[in-house]
């Protein structure tokens, strides 16, 4: 097919750390459903990524299926995008230690997450001063051109960048070099109770994180409870009404639209439960209907691997051959 010249291959992840929620859906899912029709892109889900920290067999299991199972019913569309778990490709793993093989130490300790998290001596595990290299292994090892970056990934995009410049000019030409690119589609939403922090895996169920399967009831209390200001007015001002903008940014990205200065925040609040309660209860019923059979949703998962693992093979056995390793 010719159009396959013009797609470009894109590379989304989710860490299995948590549940999926509102930001997942606004600030990577769509854009991802939303790139679709113009590129080749591969959802993983990263398991791997989330074993850097202390973590629960079972749970990062149930909640590698969990997330799949998310992005279908959010319209993840398995024969245009191809859906992995990143463990089940042995390639990713395979690059990372040849990728290992050209960075610094230095470079892999200067990252904003090693750094925070093992401030003042405290003990972590290897693999989280390691996993940004893994991280270009799983974009590179896919010939990925775009990576959909918001502001805290820029530094691991760079890390990647960095590598694969490096190998190619010491090797010879073996990676493509990914770009970051921000799509135009793409929220950063904030967590409820704590505007000022983005929202995440680890924000609390019901205080600050809309989850994306919690039942209308947890929706409805979660917005209610948000966070807003005494300044009495439905206005866009981010640097002074952190919570009202957030909220006004949720209702603009869920279709909603905003009310008029004057509404109290109450009726801001009930706009936004509904328009939040729109966007989930298809995701929320199409769910239910794949979790019933996760038979299927593996069969998805082993069909994304069986897709992109040819030429991710392909792509290692190149990085072998350059670094020295086959004839
Ligand atoms: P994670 O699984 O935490 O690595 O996040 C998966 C994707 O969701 C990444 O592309 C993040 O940039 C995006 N994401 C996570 N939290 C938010 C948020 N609060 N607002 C917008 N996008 C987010």
């Amino acid at each position: 097919m010719p159009t396959t010249l013009t797609r470009t291959r894109r590379l989304t992840g989710f860490k299995p750390t948590g549940r999926l929620h509102l930001g997942n859906l606004l600030g990577a899912i769509r854009p991802l459903v939303a790139a679709q029709d113009t590129a080749d892109s591969v959802a993983m889900i990263a398991d791997l990524h989330a074993m850097t920290v202390e973590h629960d067999p079972a749970r990062v299991r149930d909640l590698t299926l969990e997330q799949a199972t998310v992005l279908l019913a959010a319209g993840v569309d398995p024969d245009r995008t191809a859906l992995i778990v990143q463990s089940q490709i042995p390639e990713h793993t395979a690059l990372h230690y040849l990728l290992e093989c050209a960075t610094g130490h230095g470079e892999a300790a200067r990252m904003i997450q090693f750094r925070e998290r093992s401030a003042g001596g405290r003990p972590v595990r290897l693999s989280l001063l390691t996993y940004p290299v893994l991280m270009a292994a799983d974009i590179l090892v896919h010939d990925t051109e775009q990576v959909p970056v918001g502001d805290d990934q820029s530094q691991h995009l760079e890390l990647a960048r960095a590598v694969a410049s490096r190998f190619n000019s010491r090797y010879g030409e073996t990676f493509v070099v990914p770009e970051g690119v921000r799509p135009e589609t793409a929220a950063r939403i904030m967590d409820l109770a704590d505007p000022a922090t983005k929202m995440g895996k680890s924000s609390g169920p019901g205080a600050g994180r809309i989850g994306l399967l919690d039942p209308p009831e947890v929706v409805r209390r979660t917005v209610a409870r948000a966070v807003t200001d005494t300044v009495g007015r439905v206005r866009h001002d981010p640097r002074n009404q952190p919570g009202v903008s957030n909220l006004l940014a949720i209702l603009a990205a869920c279709g909603g639209r905003a009310p008029d200065e004057t509404a109290s925040y109450g009726t801001l609040k009930r706009e936004v439960t509904d328009a939040v309660e729109a966007v989930l209860a298809p995701i929320r019923a199409r769910h239910a209907e794949l979790a019933a059979d996760p038979g299927h949703v593996r069969s998805v998962l082993a069909d994304g691997r069986d897709r992109v693992r040819a030429a991710a093979g392909d792509t290692v056995r190149r990085a072998r051959r350059a670094i020295g390793l086959l004839e």
